[in-house]
């Protein structure tokens, strides 16, 4: 039997991973995992994030060890570093086929490309599989056959191949063990310990409010569904609720697989919650087509070309506020003290505060995406940079740009009692309701007063986008 190597990214599950599954029904399997610290600064990859990582590891060890898979650890500074690794592995190993699941960033693509090339000098061969999507880039295209830059047709488009794709709606892929051992492995350059690679210190508190592993993973989504899925259409926005599902650290790590979220959802009756949570996850899968397709997203560039020459303000002071929740504005606030106090933010909230930033300060949103990125939990290129270049205007499908979020209104309207605000902007909690949202005049001296007057900002953003039109043709699908 030919020796198979499963190579494990951000895919950390044994239950439907496809290029697990197909290793071992191969042949005998090893598995490894491969630490990359400097590019994990470089990508500003979060300290709760990567400590999340860590802890499903070792969850994904043991799950590995009771299917006789040995997963190996290896330690490398960055990508560049991994083809020679491999190179090495695969001769010494007397590897024949590689498995690995695929990822859509351009870095990851780069790094996969240099991966497949040392494989075939090698005569190995190299299977990819497309666990992190429902439908694959190529398959969701318009009658010209190029990619949607419209959510609504794309949509459309995608839940037509969805409903036809035989693997979402039968039994997710299920990894028999190894049968014959892999044999003895000799003692590899850059091999260590899960423990030996450079993690963050550990947290307790990220361990209690994020637990690891598959079966806590499907233990939430089981209970969002049974309890809170019918009404997530109408409670989704209102952050003091825990009407969310919070699944996205699970999802992005591949803790679950976006197909077994979809399944699920299948089960239960068409209501409008259901619908509404799948068109989440689509939302979703129309970033990570977005970044497959155009991938000058991943350089630091706007999808819309033009706006890159707004004149984006960098403004470290005003900047600085808005990273501590201390802009004046109580909802903005109050979201960005969620994120650095949880590592994770509600939905409403990273709209309102990314719109803030981008529109009110008008500071260059990359410095929000990258902020995000080095607090959340679930910091994921594709649905970061989807939502920031939503919530900036310069991106597929954004927001108008003459659409700004006033916070106060927002605060009105999604936290009306202010229980949201209360929770996180403590020095506010003994305002009244109707102070609460605006606190102006009843201020308490420990809250500042607002770093800009709405009025001002809205017509300085609108001012900043006139004169620099976005060019109608890039939108058209
Ligand atoms: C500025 C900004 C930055 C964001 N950064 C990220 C990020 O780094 N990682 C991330 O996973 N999501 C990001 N999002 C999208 C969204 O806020 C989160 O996915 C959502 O809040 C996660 O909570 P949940 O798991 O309870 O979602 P639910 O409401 O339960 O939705 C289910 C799943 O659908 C997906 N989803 C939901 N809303 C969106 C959306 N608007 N865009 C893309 N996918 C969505 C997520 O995978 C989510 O887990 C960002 C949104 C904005 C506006």
């Amino acid at each position: 039997m030919r020796s198979q190597l499963c190579w494990f990214r951000t895919d950390l599950r044994v239950r439907d991973n496809p290029a697990l599954a197909n290793a071992l029904a191969s042949g005998p399997t090893l598995a490894i995992y491969i630490a990359t610290p400097a590019q994990w600064r470089a990508h500003d990859d979060a300290l709760i994030k990567l400590d999340f990582w860590r802890r499903n590891l070792t969850e994904l060890e043991n799950a590995l060890r009771k299917l006789n898979v040995e997963l190996l650890f290896f330690q490398v500074t960055d990508y560049k570093a991994i083809p020679p690794l491999l190179q090495q592995l695969l001769r010494q190993l007397g590897i024949a086929h590689l498995h690995y699941n695929l990822e859509l960033p351009l870095n990851e693509r780069r790094r996969d490309d240099r991966v497949n090339a040392a494989c075939m000098e090698e005569g190995v061969t190299v299977s990819s599989y497309n666990d992190q999507l429902l439908a694959s880039p190529q398959s969701v295209l318009n009658q010209a056959a190029l990619p949607f830059k419209v959510f609504t047709p794309f949509a459309r488009k995608a839940l037509r191949i969805i409903h036809n794709s035989p693997t979402l709606y039968s039994e997710p892929v299920t990894a028999e063990g190894n049968l014959s051992t892999f044999g003895s492995i000799p003692p590899l350059a850059h091999q260590c310990r899960l423990a030996d690679i450079d993690w963050p210190q550990p947290c307790q508190q990220w361990v209690q409010a994020w637990p690891a592993g598959e079966a806590t993973a499907r233990a939430q989504l089981d209970a969002f569904a049974e309890q809170r899925i019918s009404t997530y259409k109408d409670m989704r926005n209102i952050p003091s609720l825990n009407a969310s599902s919070q699944l996205s650290p699970y999802l992005n790590s591949g803790i679950i697989s976006v197909a077994d979220c979809w399944r699920n959802a299948q089960k239960y009756s068409d209501n409008a919650g259901v619908e509404t949570w799948k068109n989440e996850l689509l939302w979703r899968e129309f970033y990570r087509h977005t970044v497959h397709h155009f991938p000058h997203v991943c350089m630091h560039k706007a999808y819309r070309k033009n706006t890159d020459h707004i004149p984006w303000r960098h403004d470290r002071s005003e900047f600085d506020k808005w990273c501590e929740g201390k802009t004046g504005y109580p909802l903005v606030d109050a979201g960005m003290r969620q994120l650095l106090n949880s590592g994770w933010m509600h939905n409403r909230l990273r709209m309102v505060t990314a719109m803030f930033l981008s529109k009110h300060l008008l500071i260059d949103w990359r410095w929000g995406e990258r902020w995000f990125m080095q607090n959340l939990i679930d910091g994921d290129f594709a649905s970061n940079n989807g939502g920031w270049q939503w919530s900036a205007s310069t991106g597929v499908d954004a927001a108008p740009y003459f659409r700004i979020f006033s916070p106060t209104r927002q605060s009105h309207r999604f936290d009306a009692e202010g229980h949201y605000i209360r929770h996180y902007v403590p020095e506010l909690a003994a305002l009244p309701n109707k102070h609460i949202h605006e606190p102006a005049d009843f201020c308490p001296q420990d809250y500042p007063v607002p770093v800009v007057d709405h009025g001002f900002a809205r017509e300085r953003a609108l001012n900043a986008f006139r004169k620099h039109p976005v060019r109608k043709h890039h939108e058209s699908h």
